[in-house]
């Protein structure tokens, strides 16, 4: 797709479509709000591109659903997640940001301008799209787990593992990040177990054997959690061998979630190029998707880090690219 100064000044003169609610072509779109999405917004406001951001359905993200976020540069305190998000969020309005409260439910990339239909109805059109829609971890969904999310339940161990140094936890999980998050744990707590669903993990070998040579790991295979216990904090968990059907409980004081994520990319599918899990490929050392103009950001496009400085990090770099790109076509 080619965007260029003189398809957009004809659709100034011409737009008379009164499904497009906003007339004028917004420069820099960005959907999503977590620290990739809001950085692009406070680099791109700086920048003088205007952005207008759509929150999403869960504004602010993952962070939300954190408590202490200690490992942030800039605070040596630690900051609470969701202060962080309010803070990222002012900052960028302080600088003009628009930040609307909307869901994108649907995109046409097909030509230039861009266009982003908005909660169903209202559609949009922009010269640049930053896509920074994050992930969601995949939980077990028990009640206990929902009912203990944030009280020693965390889908995070680089996150939250330092608030459980010498004690014992359990993860469950068979893949790379419950064996890569396994061997964090090692480090710092007493002792972790392993729940383990089949007889067999799908991580790679060495990732296993560095699960299974370390000494204060215990794995136990063809195991589901029946139930997270505690009232007001995680205290263990009730599980089930279901090959013997035998019941046992760990007594565990954090309880980590590692069976994956799922980027938050559906409707991008068969518009923009992603890997075989959804997540959006880029080019390069770039946040550039397949589509002129369209940058992506945070982890909607990173499996591998996953931070909230990494996001943060791919926010700046997409509202650079967009700027440069707006640059461009311009001349
Ligand atoms: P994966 O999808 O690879 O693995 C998820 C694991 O969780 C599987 O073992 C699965 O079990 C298990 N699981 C799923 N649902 C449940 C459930 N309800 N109860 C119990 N267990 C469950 O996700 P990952 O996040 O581990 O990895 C995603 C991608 O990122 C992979 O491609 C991986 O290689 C990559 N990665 C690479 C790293 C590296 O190279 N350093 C580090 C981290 C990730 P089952 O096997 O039975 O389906």
């Amino acid at each position: 797709m080619q965007a260029d100064k003189a398809k957009f000044a004809a659709h100034f003169e011409s737009n008379t479509n009164p499904q497009l609610m906003d007339k004028q072509v917004i420069s820099c779109l960005i959907i999503g709000s977590g620290p990739a999405g809001y950085t692009a917004a406070i680099y791109a406001s700086r920048a003088g591109l205007n952005p207008v951001l759509y929150t999403g359905p869960e504004p602010g993200g993952q962070l939300m659903i954190t408590n202490d976020v200690e490992n942030f540069p800039g605070y040596p305190d630690g900051i609470m997640g969701p202060q962080m998000m309010e803070d990222l969020r002012k900052q960028s309005e302080r600088f003009g940001a628009d930040i609307r409260s909307g869901m994108v439910t649907s995109v046409d990339f097909s030509s230039s301008p861009l266009k982003v239909t908005v909660d169903e109805e209202k559609t949009f059109e922009a010269a640049t799209i930053i896509i920074s829609t994050g992930a969601s971890a995949k939980w077990l969904g028990i009640e206990s787990e929902s009912r203990l999310n944030g009280k020693g339940v965390s889908a995070c161990a680089v996150c939250d593992g330092f608030f459980f140094r010498g004690q014992d936890v359990i993860i469950v999980g068979a893949g790379d990040t419950a064996c890569e998050e396994a061997t964090y744990l090692s480090k710092l707590c007493r002792k972790v177990t392993m729940l383990v669903r089949r007889g067999e993990m799908r991580a790679s070998t060495i990732m296993q054997n560095r699960v299974l040579s370390t000494a204060n790991i215990e794995v136990l295979w063809n195991t589901e959690t029946l139930e997270i216990l505690g009232e007001d904090g995680v205290e263990g968990a009730r599980v089930k061998n279901i090959k013997t059907g035998e019941e046992q409980t760990i007594v565990a004081t954090g309880f980590f979630v590692a069976i994956g994520h799922q980027p938050n990319t559906r409707i991008f599918n068969g518009v923009i190029d992603m890997d075989e899990n959804g997540y959006i490929l880029t080019d390069k050392v770039s946040t550039r998707t397949n589509v002129a103009g369209v940058f992506a950001c945070g982890d909607a496009q990173d499996h591998i880090y996953r931070q909230a400085i990494t996001a943060a990090g791919t926010g700046c770099m997409a509202a650079l690219d967009a700027e440069r790109y707006l640059a461009s076509i311009e001349h």
